[in-house]
């Protein structure tokens, strides 16, 4: 998109329009309330991480496919496991499942340092491309197999999984810092609850929430691959 065209810009704004539309109709209106996370999906344009031929679906209430079995997810889940983070803006988060990288756009607005790792590395270069073409700069994109974390730069006060695993993987429990918080699905592969577990003072609190669907986590702490 070239900003100088009138066209393009007309475009921007077309999409400026269905994400605040978004905002309300999808996020408020369902109970979402942070208002960090609310700001966040009304800075990101979410045509930017979608593929072209379904721009004009971009602000859908759906998920939407993003190549290779994969799925970028429906807003109000995205906005629901970013809630239960309960983000501040001073964290170190760590994502797991890259994809398109929209999820990275909205956290990088909500946190201090961003770590995501997909295990798909063209996942990885794309979303670096469209997170540079928004001028997003400061999240850390790495390519591997996140069910084991990233021990790295362990721990994290925040840890993000947008693929599902049979049970909570335990290098990711193992890499929370004192008072952190992860949130993931967790089931079997026809359904998932999405679970907050929460490391304090050395115990691991687990709060099983709402029902969801995700794509399966595949690596050492999900399933083997297909
Ligand atoms: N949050 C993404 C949605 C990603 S779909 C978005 O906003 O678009 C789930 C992603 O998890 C896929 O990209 C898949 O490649 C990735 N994934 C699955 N298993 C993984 C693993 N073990 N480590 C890292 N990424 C994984």
């Amino acid at each position: 998109m070239d900003t100088s065209r009138p066209a393009d810009r007309r475009k921007l704004k077309e999409y400026e329009k269905l994400r605040h539309r978004m905002v309300e109709e999808q996020l408020i209106s369902r109970g979402i309330r942070d208002p960090l996370v609310l700001r966040a999906f009304r800075i990101v344009p979410r045509e930017f991480f979608v593929p072209s031929f379904l721009k004009n679906s971009a602000y859908k209430d759906a998920p939407l496919p993003i190549g290779r079995g994969q799925t970028i997810s429906q807003p109000y889940i995205v906005a629901r496991m970013m809630e239960m983070l309960e983000l501040s803006g001073a964290e170190r988060v760590l994502e797991v499942g890259t994809g398109s990288g929209y999820q990275t756009a909205l956290l990088s607005h909500c946190c201090d340092v961003l770590y995501s790792i997909d295990r798909i590395e063209a996942f990885v270069k794309k979303a670096r491309k469209a997170l540079d073409s928004i001028g997003l700069f400061k999240p850390f994109l790495y390519t591997g197999d996140g069910s084991l974390g990233y021990p790295s730069k362990a721990p994290y006060d925040r840890i993000i999984v947008s693929a599902a695993a049979p049970l909570l993987p335990r290098p990711l429990i193992d890499q929370l810092a004192e008072g952190g918080v992860l949130v993931m699905p967790v089931g079997d592969e026809w359904g998932q609850k999405l679970v907050r577990a929460v490391r304090k003072e050395g115990e691991i609190i687990v709060e099983k929430n709402e029902g969801c669907l995700f794509v399966p986590l595949i690596g050492e702490g999900g399933w083997k691959e297909p």
